[in-house]
């Protein structure tokens, strides 16, 4: 009698120490988000690199677009405005540094026939740059020129750099359109600092500088 009241008890009291869900929890799906998390994690993952690769382009095309445009002001400083792509040759001078003294031909007590080249004064230490793509073929002192820089551009023309202060560059060197070849001076038979450039072309006889930058599209 006692135990068949019992009984029941038990079976009571055992079956509520067996591991019933959460209340409000359905078991048949109590399961499935603890499944989805590690797939939604590593999705996550993956989009995050994803925007941490392309934060990274963007940021590289910004540097880019920033040297570009530095670029591009450096050339326009050097009298070239067209597209980048399109650049051949510059002003060995910055447009802004400089005035024209002497022109070519013009003749008088400083030179001994003509004026065989273009005069552009500028300050003491103001930096030359290679008007064209070349090799530079002479570097020294040539007696009236003073410290002259001869660079050869790719179609044999001759460009003299005169009365130098300093050259930056060595003779059998390659150098770029814009960059850096020599220091404006005041060296060999001259009366202020002072560019003297002469343009030859196929390393002949010399020709109006003005004429020929003119028909590059660049005006010194
Ligand atoms: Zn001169």
């Amino acid at each position: 009698m006692i135990l068949g009241l019992v009984a029941p008890f038990l079976l009571q009291a055992a079956a509520s120490a067996a591991p019933f869900p959460e209340p409000g929890v359905d078991p048949t799906t109590a399961a499935q988000p603890a499944a989805k998390a590690p797939r939604m994690a590593r999705l996550e993952r993956a989009v995050r690199a994803r925007e941490k690769a392309l934060a990274q382009i963007y940021q590289a095309a910004d540097a880019r677009a920033e040297e570009i445009g530095e670029e591009m002001a450096r050339l326009a400083a050097l009298g070239y405005t067209g597209e980048l792509a399109d650049l051949t040759h510059v002003l060995p001078l910055p447009v802004a540094s400089y005035y024209l003294s002497a022109g070519y031909g013009e003749t008088g007590p400083h030179w001994a026939t003509i004026h065989t080249g273009l005069d552009m004064v500028a300050p003491l230490g103001t930096t030359l740059t290679a008007i064209g793509d070349g090799t530079i073929t002479s570097v020294g002192d040539a007696g009236p020129y003073g410290l002259r820089t001869v660079l050869t551009l790719g179609d044999g023309t001759e460009v003299w750099y005169c009365h130098q202060e300093a050259a930056v560059v060595d003779s059998g060197a390659t150098v770029e359109v814009g960059q850096p070849i020599g220091v404006l001076g005041s060296t060999g038979n001259s009366t202020g600092p002072h560019l003297h450039l002469e343009i030859r072309p196929d390393g002949g006889s010399h020709v109006d500088p003005v004429a020929w930058f003119q028909a590059l599209g660049l005006q010194p």
